[in-house]
């Protein structure tokens, strides 16, 4: 007991703690002030307000009764000068949540236990509503300072006798801060998940753990044993889980905060530097000066010379275009990878389409010059596009108008129009960028990208990770606004640009830098190993390919085999289909190159965004809701059979794997099933195991009925954000909430598992999010088995996998579920971890 005394007098709340006759208008400008009162106290540096706020995303920190203890997040306890106690006295009362108005704003910055005692007074506070009346009115600070300083009586509910009988777990509370504020939200939490009655016990006072305020006044101190009963039909799934819960830190404890929540070394700035924040999209910290790119447009004259003349140019112009896109693709091809290499192969097509050069021929046919030809042409289609006001267009018209200018470029014989670039290290600041812009990116004087459009499933956000430059996107208008050489920072995990960092900010930054160049240095090192869990739990990380040859830079980065081969990269940029042999080849080579390792093989997922020039579908309003993926390859059975021969012939020289896209009906799979398998009996080679993509909410709500038909599922994460949000994914200012982390995706994933585990179906996601740290923790949690991801993901999510135990990813998933948007999910990550595809 005396330790309970010598704690009370450790932490002694002052009259310079309390702000009496506050008036706020909600509960956030509470928040701010009560923050803002710890750091004019010297408790808290001032990065703790975000911390606070970010906190109340989490968690409700009302108390009852009129009070409410806001407190930071675990991970920025470094934030923490002193523990300490700040009160606000808001007499009108803040509505802290519907139906709740708090009086009493009693703000908590805890670096250990020392604040128990205060809140054990709290709860007896609690206890008499008349007192906290007098409280949430008095004129006299003193009264509320001798009231939480007050020794509390805290045994004050007797063991009841009901549970004398009860089943019961003793657990022991990890962590040096004991039942405080924030495990013990943690506990109710889990608590609150089972209808039976569960008590807390220790040192024979009682408290009822669905109740806050109850627990709190047990006073519980870390490595000090608690004892749980659990009284009804659920108690001992009631027990598994609390037990579970209280063994996994309860959300607490240095070492589970940093392994779970904390995605890597993250940084805040010092003081308080302007901060311009978008969407994360590369994660890690970059400092220079910015350089506004600016791209001006090329207009040209009409000076027409003879016909012929003019079309032997236009055709000179194309073939050079044309040269210069082949180049610009291998460049990016062996800088970023095939699958953002492929738009160039898209450019290429639209200088052959042959409708825009039948109107350009036609312009100059009727005595105009070529260049005007082809800038009118070109200009006319883009406008069009444009108007039809679809986003998926939009994206075309910008390709076609990038291409445009191209070839205009050299019509003109003139670099006019080529935007600027840096030529020493900076922050490339821009409104967007074209696919060609961002090939033009040279990485060593490209620190850091922000562009105010955009969102993290854009082409420039992708391209930015392959080079693992740290870019914002979405960041908005105010981009434009900084002076060329203005030094920021650059935090692409967290998706924040500091406009004038002070000397320390710099400082701690390029600190900050280090220790990210440091666990890069030391996630590579370990990216053969397997990702096994703390408990021994081992997640297969695989790799998502677009081409044969993309294989050993797979295994290079650690990726323990292919969880998704695009086979649509087999088939675009070319005139025609490739042949049975053509396919049977690359995909044999492919499996023998795995030398055993899995081959997860998707069948044709042309329509929507992916197109090939030779498979034709007609015209569609919305080629996202059309003739896609499974449809397609159902109306073309010759496509269809041709690939499937292809696959099965191949399936001999390794581990491969059927899959099937889009899939939206039962029907649908058991069609592509019935005709894999008359294709298998032609071919005459042993079956191999059937997956399919889950995509479409149909299929996640419909999971129950399709997982006995397949032996696994491949959660598509990118469509079924974009299907389940109804935002096209490549929506140019909607796009950035297309995001796999939306807690709406994640309860689909949850009913995906969980359809999957009676019948044996295993789960994988080969979407964006399998490749971010945050997004694999919280899938583990969920129960996928397999995580599939861009090749340069591989190694950080596995490194993060280890530092985790299975019941922390489970914690963290669930806390995930119980978010109300992809930002509080993100929010439990702190800082983002940006990263997949
Ligand atoms: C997905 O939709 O998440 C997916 C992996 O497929 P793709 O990105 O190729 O459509
Ligand atoms: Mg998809």
């Amino acid at each position: 007991m005396s330790e309970t005394a010598q704690r009370s007098t450790t932490l002694q709340l002052e009259a310079s703690d309390v702000r009496l006759n506050v008036r706020v208008a909600s509960r956030e400008e509470a928040i701010r002030e009560v923050a803002g009162l710890l750091i004019a106290n010297g408790k808290v540096a001032p990065g703790y307000v975000e911390s606070m706020l970010g906190r109340e995303q989490q968690a409700n920190t009302y108390l009852g009764h009129g009070i409410s203890i806001p407190h930071g997040m675990p991970q920025d306890r470094e934030l923490i000068r002193r523990t300490g106690i700040a009160v606000l006295q808001v007499p009108d009362g803040v509505t802290w949540n519907p139906g709740e108005r708090v009086h009493l704003v009693v703000g908590i910055a805890a670096r250990s236990d020392e604040h128990l005692q205060v809140l054990a007074s709290l709860t007896d506070v609690l206890d008499d509503p008349s007192l906290v009346d007098r409280l949430a009115t008095t004129n006299d600070a003193g009264e509320i300072v001798a009231s939480l300083n007050r020794r509390t009586s805290l045994g004050s509910a007797g063991l009841g006798d009901e549970f004398a009988e009860a089943p019961f777990v003793d657990v022991t509370i990890v962590g040096s801060g004991g039942l405080h504020a924030r495990p013990a939200t943690m506990l109710v939490e889990v608590a609150g998940r089972f209808a039976s009655e569960i008590r807390v016990q220790q040192a024979g006072r009682e408290a009822n753990a669905k109740a806050l305020a109850s627990i709190l006044k047990l006073g519980v101190e870390g490595g000090q044993t608690v004892r749980l009963l659990a009284l009804g039909p659920d108690a001992d799934a009631a027990l598994a889980a609390l037990r579970e819960a209280v063994e996994s830190g309860l959300g607490e404890g240095e070492a589970h905060d940093a392994a779970v929540t904390s995605e890597g070394p993250s940084w805040l700035p010092v003081s308080t530097a302007r901060a311009i924040m978008g969407v994360a999209a590369s994660p890690g910290l970059a400092i220079g000066p910015v350089f506004q790119f600016k791209r001006a447009r090329l207009v040209v004259e009409d000076r027409p010379r003879e016909r012929d003349e003019e079309k032997l140019r236009l055709r000179e112009a194309l073939e050079t275009a044309r040269e210069q896109l082949d180049v610009i693709h291998e460049q990016v091809k062996s800088r970023a990878g095939s699958n953002e290499a492929a738009i160039f192969r898209a450019h290429q097509a639209m200088l052959a389409d042959p409708d825009l050069l039948d109107d350009v021929y036609a312009r100059i046919e009727d005595g105009h010059s070529a260049a005007w030809s082809w800038q009118r042409t070109v200009e006319t289609r883009v406008s069009d596009v444009q108007q039809i006001g679809n986003a998926t267009l939009a994206g075309r018209a910008a390709d076609l108008h990038d291409v445009g200018q191209r070839v205009l470029r050299v019509l003109a014989g003139t670099e006019e129009g080529e935007p600027s670039l840096p030529s020493s290290p900076a922050i490339l600041v821009a409104e967007n960028l074209s696919p060609s812009d961002t090939a033009k990116l040279d990485p060593n004087l490209i620190l850091g990208l922000c562009t105010v459009l955009g969102g993290p499933t854009a082409h420039t956000a992708i391209i930015a990770r392959s080079l693992g430059i740290p870019a914002i996107v979405g960041a908005g208008a105010a981009l434009l606004e900084l002076p060329d050489g203005q030094t920021t920072i650059v935090d692409g995990s967290l998706g924040a640009l500091y406009v004038s960092p002070s000397e320390a900010d710099l400082a701690s930054a390029r600190a900050a830098q280090a220790g990210i160049a440091q666990r890069r240095d030391l996630e590579n090192e370990s990216r053969f190993a397997p990702a096994l869990l703390t408990d021994g739990h081992r997640v297969e990380v695989v790799a998502n390919l677009g081409r044969p040859s993309e294989v050993e830079q797979a295994l290079q980065a650690g990726a323990e085999g292919v969880g998704l081969l695009r086979t649509e990269l087999l088939f675009v940029g070319r005139s025609s289909a490739p042949t049975e042999e053509e396919q049977y080849q690359a995909y044999a080579e492919m499996a023998r190159n795995l030398n055993g390792l899995p081959l997860i093989i998707r069948t044709l997922d042309i329509g929507g965004d992916k197109s090939a020039p030779y498979i034709t579908v007609p015209a569609e309003e919305n080629p996202f809701l059309g003739v896609r993926g499974i449809r397609l390859c159902l109306r073309r059975p010759d496509l269809f059979r041709t690939q499937l021969r292809a696959i099965y012939r191949a399936s001999t020289a390794g581990d491969i794997k059927i899959m099937f896209p889009m899939v939206s009906t039962l029907e649908e799979l058991r069609e592509a099933k019935d005709f894999a398998e008359s294709v298998r009996q032609e071919i005459g080679v042993p079956p191999v195991e059937i997956g399919m993509m889950v995509e479409v909410p149909s299929a996640a709500l419909m999971a129950d009925e399709l997982a006995p038909e397949v032996d696994f599922f491949s959660i598509g994460t990118n469509d079924l954000a974009q299907y389940t949000l109804a935002i096209d994914r490549l929506h140019p200012t909607l796009g950035s909430q297309v995001d796999g982390l939306h807690p709406a995706v994640l309860r689909l994933i949850q009913r995906v598992v969980q359809a999957g585990e009676p019948v044996g179906t295993w789960v994988g996601v080969c979407g964006g999010i399998a490749g971010e740290p945050l997004g694999a923790l919280i899938l583990t949690g969920l129960g996928v088995a397999e995580l599939s991801m861009s090749i340069p993901s591989v190694a950080a999510v596995k490194a993060r996998l280890r530092q985790v135990s299975r019941a922390d990813t489970r914690m963290l998933a669930e806390r995930a579920l119980r978010c109300s948007s992809a930002a509080e999910v993100r929010a439990l990550g702190r800082s983002g971890g940006s990263g997949g595809e």
